[in-house]
């Protein structure tokens, strides 16, 4: 069973040209693999149709096995509390503790306030912040900031995690610490999707490559052929 499916997926944007073309291809439970290709190729588009910020023009996603297009209304919100999101600008608060940016999707769930300062402990250890929950986020580094994204997107225990340009701002060194990251999620059950253009970065990580390039999936590339 797919956790996710896209059937001959296209996205046309008014004005443009197609912005994803007959896309097809599925994602395994606990899987991280990487979409990559040039500014413009697809990237976001195919990321937004699996949160629902967009919709497709043609063609079906399922997210474990819900046909998206069924998912409408009220219904809304609570697809986005399976898919957890991490943008390139990490779109935290800045006037909110990092305790404060991560419980808030618990918040917002309705948990207990006894079970979200122990799932937030728990999640910021995860990714290295154990005891910074009382810090600004502007008294963290930029990597830091990141990671504090990637906390609030997986505190919600999301079926399946996306992140757009998640080391855009960061220099390489960080960057590849924070695809490690990335890597190490899958083990806790959650399946992870990552858009790069970075080529070079995404090869060294040894994942599943999908490759767009002006809306079409050109190459969808296992781990083991990534050596060439
Ligand atoms: P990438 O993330 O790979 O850079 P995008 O998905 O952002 O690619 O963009 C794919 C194409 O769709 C580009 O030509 C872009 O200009 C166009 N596009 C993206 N979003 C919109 C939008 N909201 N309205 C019109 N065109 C868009
Ligand atoms: P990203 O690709 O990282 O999401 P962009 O700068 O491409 O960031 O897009 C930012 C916003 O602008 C998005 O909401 C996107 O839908 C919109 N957008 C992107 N390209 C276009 C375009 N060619 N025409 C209109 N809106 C666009």
């Amino acid at each position: 069973m797919a956790l996710l499916r896209f059937d001959k997926v296209s996205k046309s944007y008014p004005g443009n040209p197609p912005a994803l073309s007959e896309v097809s291809f599925s994602v395994e439970p606990g899987e991280m693999l990487f979409v990559t290709g040039h500014s413009g190729a697809g990237k976001s588009t195919l990321l937004r149709l699996v949160h629902l910020s967009e919709r497709p023009s043609r063609g079906t996603v399922l997210v474990n096995e819900r046909n998206l297009a069924k998912v409408r209304g009220r219904k809304v919100p609570l697809h986005r509390r399976q898919v957890g999101v991490v943008f390139q600008d990490h779109r935290l608060l800045m006037d909110r503790s990092v305790h404060d940016n991560v419980a808030l999707p618990l918040l917002i769930a309705g948990l207990p306030g006894s079970e979200v300062g122990k799932r937030v402990r728990t999640v910021l250890d995860r990714v290295g912040l154990g005891g910074r929950e009382r810090a600004l986020p502007a008294q963290l580094s930029t990597g830091e900031q990141q990671r504090v994204g990637i906390a609030r997107a997986i505190v919600g225990q999301p079926l399946l995690l996306v992140a757009d340009e998640p080391t855009g701002n960061l220099d390489p060194q960080l960057a590849a610490e924070i695809m490690q990251l990335f890597a190490e999620l899958p083990a806790g059950g959650t399946t992870v999707l990552v858009a790069s253009h970075d080529l070079m970065l995404v090869k060294r990580m040894r994942r599943r490559v999908l490759v767009l390039d002006h809306g079409r999936l050109v190459d969808d590339i296992a781990p083991e052929d990534l050596a060439a």
